[in-house]
């Protein structure tokens, strides 16, 4: 297949556009350089720099959409920039797409889309209410796609991505793992720590209703996560949009994750408690069985321990890009 990967020089982007390069098809990496890096685009991925309101989509079979903004606490305070980017880039798109005849779409929607959990694990059924901007902007699109599948005979895919961890080694040795700058997110800031980059980290809330008062999430290893994003363009059916969360139904406490990265890295990470992160529900954790049943999907590399460890290795191999500061 001719595939346009969208965001394809960011972390699970670039992931998935190895991946799909291993199986076989065209790859052409479309990002604006935002928060991505040129020198994450996989070798044998074709790369053109631009805006997804302006998607190069002549003889694409499929597109792979990644590109968004997608910090929780940044949405808060800039809620007009992801609507504007993640709902209203994202309708272009799928208008050009449809104009272009262009068929299949794998969307990268995420947990945020159901807010606060009312049960657990969260299925696909749960009742979306949005406490960010970045999950009601995502939760939009979701939409979106089902009128595009009904009106247009779009084939589409949304994957409700829970806290995706790890890196990836593909075929060719290349590492893909997950550096952002300035970097939001906690097992990276963890593993800052334990390289010397950072004095502490700090816990965003020990005052959230879970056992130890720290925000219980979901972990998923990348690798898994991209084989999921390969198995959803080979089940696209044309006027269908199918949704599947993706997690491992185990929850992980910030805590829990401190002290995983404290015996994979022999480092004591000193943490400090802070305050709440706006926007940060307290318990995400998903099921996946939807997508077990319907695509085969297997976590092959489930546990906490593999993908800190795998995230720590990347963190320290030559292999892995180094990522300058975006502007
Ligand atoms: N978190 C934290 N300190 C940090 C970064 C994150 O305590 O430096 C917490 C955050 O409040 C959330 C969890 O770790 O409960 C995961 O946050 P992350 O930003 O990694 O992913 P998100 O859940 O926003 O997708």
């Amino acid at each position: 297949m001719r595939v346009l990967v969208t965001g394809g020089a960011g972390y699970i982007g670039s992931v998935v556009a190895a991946q799909l390069l291993e199986g076989g098809n065209e790859v052409t990496v479309f990002d604006d350089l935002s928060t991505g890096h040129e020198d994450a685009v996989p070798y044998g991925a074709r790369f053109i720099r631009g805006s997804i309101e302006h998607p190069p989509l002549d003889g694409m079979d499929a597109v792979l959409h990644f590109a968004a903004k997608s910090l929780v606490g940044e949405s808060v305070r800039q809620p007009g920039r992801y609507w504007a980017h993640n709902f209203v880039g994202t309708a272009k798109l799928l208008e050009a797409m449809r104009v272009r005849g262009v068929r299949k779409i794998v969307f990268s929607s995420t947990a945020a889309t159901y807010g606060e959990a009312e049960r657990l694990p969260i299925q696909e059924d749960h009742p979306t209410r949005p406490i960010n901007p970045y999950g009601a902007s995502k939760l939009a699109v979701d939409h979106l796609l089902g009128a595009h599948a009904e009106l247009h005979g779009l084939g589409a895919v949304s994957l409700r991505y829970f806290n995706v961890a790890g890196a990836y080694t593909a075929r060719d040795g290349r590492v893909y793992g997950e550096r952002h700058a300035p970097e939001t997110h906690l097992i990276p800031n963890i593993l800052k720590v334990a390289a010397g980059e950072s004095e502490s980290v700090r816990v965003f809330g020990a005052d959230f209703p879970t056992p130890d008062g720290t925000c219980v999430r979901d972990y998923i290893h990348v690798a898994d996560l991209a084989r999921a994003h390969l198995l959803a363009l080979e089940n696209c059916s044309p006027a269908t949009h199918k949704i599947y969360n993706l997690g491992n139904g185990a929850g992980s406490s910030v805590m829990k994750v401190l002290n995983v990265a404290r015996e994979v890295t022999g480092h004591p990470i000193p943490a400090l408690v802070g305050n709440r992160r706006p926007g940060d529900p307290a318990v995400l954790v998903a099921s996946s069985e939807k997508i077990q049943r319907e695509l085969a999907w297997k976590a092959e590399r489930g546990d906490l321990e593999t993908m800190v460890s795998d995230a720590w290795a990347a963190f320290r191999s030559p292999e892995t890009p180094q990522v300058a500061p975006s502007a």
